[in-house]
Formats: C-alpha cells, structure tokens, sequence
C-alpha cells in the first residue's frame, strides 16, 4: 500500500440482508430441540441413545447411510421416503440429517397441504421450499486502516452544482501505525463520519474501507498513561496496520435473497410503507428474479465471496400433493442445484390427488415413488417414551413428580409419543395454577380428562357421540 491512497466507499448493498427465518418454521423445529444429529457410532451403529435419540436404530442407520450417500454426492437425482405412524420421529430423522450433514447445513421443512392456496401456485410453494433450503455462505474481505490520526485535513472546494457554498471533496488523514505514518486521502462521506464520531488528533481511530465506517477506539495519551501493575510497563498503544481481514459475514438462504430482492423498495413516506405492509404477505418473486439472483449468486461465487451449502428440503404428508405437484418435484429433483430432498408420509395404498383413479404406495406416483430410498420408523415401546418424554422434560425446564415420567410413558404406549409430550406443557400450567414448580400425577390425570387422545376422539365418534361421523 503506497503511504498516499486514494479510496472510495465501495457501496456494499449487492447482496441484500437476509431475511429472519419466519417465525412458522422455527417453531416447527422448536420440538425437536434436543435432536442434534443421529447419534451413530463411527462404524454408523446405533446400538446407543445418542444425539437426543432414542431408539428407532434401523431408521437411525439407514439414514445414516444416506448421510454418507449425500456426503460423497451419489445421491444426487433422489429423495428419502420415511414412513411410519404419526409421532414416530419422521420429522426428527430429516433434522438430524440436516445436523449431521453440516452445522450452517439448512433444513426447511413444509407440510404437503401447504401448496394449497388461492394466492400462490401450488408450484411457487415447492419452488420457495426448495431455494430456502439451499444456503448461501458470504464471506467478506474487509479492508481497514487502524492507528493514531496525526493530521486531519478536509480540502474545501467550490460547489459546483449550487455555485456558492463549499463542499468537502476529500479528506487527507494521518495515521500513524507500528510501521510509521500513513498518509490517506479518503472520500467526503469518511470525513461525515469521522466528524459523527467527533474524533481529533490523537485519537485511535478504525475506517472500514468497504464500508466507510469509522470508530474512535480511543484516544493515544489515556493508553500511553496506561501503566500495567503485573509486568510493570505501559500497555502499548493499540496501532495496528492498513490490513486485510477476513471474515465470515453471514449464512443466507436462496430464498432469502429472492425475498429480499422482490419486496417493494419504495420510499419512508407512511404510503410506501402501507403498501409494503400490505404486500408483504406474499411477494412477487418471478423465475426471472431467481435467475436474476442465481447470477449475481454465481458470481459471488466464482470470486470466492461466497460458497453454495445445500441443505434439506423435508415435505411432511407427500400424500397431500397433487400430481401436477409431483410432476414438478421429478423436474425439480434434476436440477444441478437441488437440496436434498426428505419426503414422509403415514399412508399405505392411496389414490394419487389430482387423478380420478391412479392408487399407489403412498399416494405417490411410481416414477417418483422409483427415485426413492424408503426407510421405516418403528412405533415407540413404553420405556422409550418415557426417555423421549424425560429428554423433553429436561430441555422445557420442567420438573416431574414421582410417577409422572411413568404415567405419561403408560399414556405414551396407549395412545402415542406426541400425545405424552403435548401433555407436558399444559400440565406444567396446570401445576403453576396449583402454586407449584412440579408437575404431579394428579396434573396429567386432569389434563387427560381436558384433552382426549387420538383413538378415544375416533372411537367417541364411533360410538355415536356425533351423528353419523358427522361433526354436524
Ligand atoms: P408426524 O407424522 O405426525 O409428522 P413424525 O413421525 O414426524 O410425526 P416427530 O414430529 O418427529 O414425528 O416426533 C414427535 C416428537 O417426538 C418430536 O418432539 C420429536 O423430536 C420426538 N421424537 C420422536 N422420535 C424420537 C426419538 N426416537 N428420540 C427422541 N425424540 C423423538
């Protein structure tokens, strides 16, 4: 770096900030946070819990072996197929495939019944699915010039525009660094913002060049007089040099930047702002845009600003897609660009939706049904419950009474998993009413009464308890 360098602000808004994952998926994860991977040996066993499993070892081993697949890129055009009884841990398995594949690795997970809507094509659904599951990893140079400011001189010159009035057009700053002095001729919005931070000679300044942020570290005489008591010497200043960094700046979704770059970008007046509101529910983002967005992706890439992580696309009650849907997903399976993709399903024989009699396994067709590897999950015995239910009970804080862990796995066995944990939560209410911190055998037997599980609600129905099965 020559010791007079002339810099602009690169204007850094390329790439836009990506948007919060929504609040509806995070909250379908929620559940399984105490799911951290598969739990396998490194011979690929599952002869112990682990990872926050329990349990389900073929399935654990099978995707396993999936994992494995993915890793050394040989399942690439193909789909998993778990299937198995409801609360049998389908949901977790895709996570935990997720989590095994790589931390920053994303999972997004959808319902089939979603694609159903009167604003958005059934299509559009799937194809948001799918770019939200693959992961865009920026990193980002960042060039700074770090020392103490020994000169500090804006150079004034004629408006041009309004022909009175003076205007800074740049700004010489000295810097004095462990290398010596540094002479910078920077752009006038370095100068805005080193006037915002009311910095003067002396102080320790930092200029982020990409960025043209400033900060003031400190001033050189408060860290000359800083006397360090153990070794007996003055801490030295904190000069550093015009150095590079690099840094990881941030994780992405495809889908992210197709939001991002399809919401409205009107201006700040209250309007804008309704309209934006108003729009937000669902924005426009059109094939163009994602072309558009996989070229400017493409080239981040290429440069070594970014890097491709694809993540796991998992669609629960694939038996709820229609055969225009599956259609699709055959296409979409093919493309170079495509997420792993986890399907699940609790049905066996079932008419394919959207044709009047086409009956296959799972309610998918067969040509999608032949790019799947299916893998079974097992119904849950008594004991596992209750270490589902006990893992559970750790990870919501929850405090369990004597005999509870074994009246909700009884509870477990009878009716299902998820039926035993989605008492835990109103129980500790319940609890909490009572004026206690622990959930007590007496909670759940209320809360069992309130509630009903999934077999008494059916059998209530098949008893008469509603006309003819009708609800009306
Ligand atoms: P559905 O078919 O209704 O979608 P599912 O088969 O996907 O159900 P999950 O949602 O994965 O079932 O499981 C229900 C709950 O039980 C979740 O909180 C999940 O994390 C937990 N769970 C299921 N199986 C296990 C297991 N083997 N070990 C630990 N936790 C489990």
């Amino acid at each position: 770096m020559s010791s007079a360098s002339t810099s602009t602000p690169v204007a850094h808004n390329a790439l836009p900030p990506p948007s919060v994952p929504s609040a509806g998926r995070s909250s379908r994860i929620a559940p399984h946070s105490h799911i951290k991977g598969l739990g396998l040996t490194p011979e690929g066993l599952a002869n112990v819990d682990g990872a926050g499993f329990v349990g389900q070892t073929n399935a654990r081993e099978a995707c396993g072996v999936i994992v494995e697949l993915i890793k050394s890129r040989k399942f690439s055009g193909r789909a998993l197929l778990l299937v198995g009884a409801p609360g049998t841990g389908k949901t977790a398995l895709a996570l935990a495939v997720a989590q095994e594949l790589g931390s920053k690795v994303p999972f997004c997970p959808m319902v089939g019944s979603e694609v159903y809507s009167t604003e958005v094509k059934k299509t559009e659904v799937l194809a948001e699915s799918f770019r939200r599951a693959i992961g865009l990893r920026i990193k980002e140079t960042k060039e700074v010039y770090e020392g103490e400011v020994t000169e500090l001189t804006p150079t004034e010159s004629e408006n041009p525009l309004s022909g009175y009035g003076k205007t800074v057009s740049h700004v010489v700053v000295g810097l004095k660094t462990v290398k010596g002095t540094k002479q910078l001729r920077l752009d006038p919005t370095i100068y805005e913002a080193i006037l915002k931070e009311r910095v003067v000679v002396g102080d320790v300044i930092y200029i982020e060049r990409n960025t043209g942020a400033v900060k003031r570290v400190g001033r050189s005489d408060a860290y000359a007089s800083s006397y360090d008591l153990e070794s007996e010497t003055y801490v030295p200043l904190p000069k550093g040099d015009v150095h590079k960094r690099k840094e990881l700046v941030q994780d992405v979704t495809l889908g992210d930047l197709d939001a991002a770059n399809a919401r409205p970008q009107g201006g700040q007046d209250i309007m804008s702002v309704m309209g934006s509101l108003v729009k937000s529910g669902r924005t426009e983002v059109t094939d163009k845009l994602r072309r558009e967005v996989n070229k400017i992706v493409k080239g981040y890439v290429d440069q070594g600003v970014a890097e491709v992580i694809p993540g796991v696309v998992f669609i629960d009650e694939v038996h709820m897609l229609d055969i225009e849907c599956f259609t699709y997903l055959n296409a979409l399976l093919e493309s170079p660009m495509a997420p792993t993709v986890i399907f699940a399903t609790n049905r066996g024989n079932s008419l394919v939706r959207g044709t009047v009699d086409i009956v296959a396994p799972h309610g998918i067709p067969v040509d999608l049904l032949d790019r799947c590897m299916i893998v079974k999950t097992e119904q849950y015995t008594r004991e596992q419950v209750g270490k589902v239910v006990h893992l559970r009970s750790i990870v919501e804080g929850l405090k369990l009474g004597s005999g509870v862990l074994e009246r909700l796995a009884a509870e477990g066995e009878n009716s299902s998993l998820r039926y035993a944990l989605q008492l835990l939560t109103p129980a500790s209410i319940l609890a909490n009413l009572a004026g206690r911190t622990q959930i007590e055998v007496e909670d759940i037997g209320e809360m069992g009464e309130l509630f009903l599980d999934a077999k008494t609600s059916a059998a209530n129905i098949g008893q008469g308890g509603f006309d003819g099965g009708k609800m009306w």
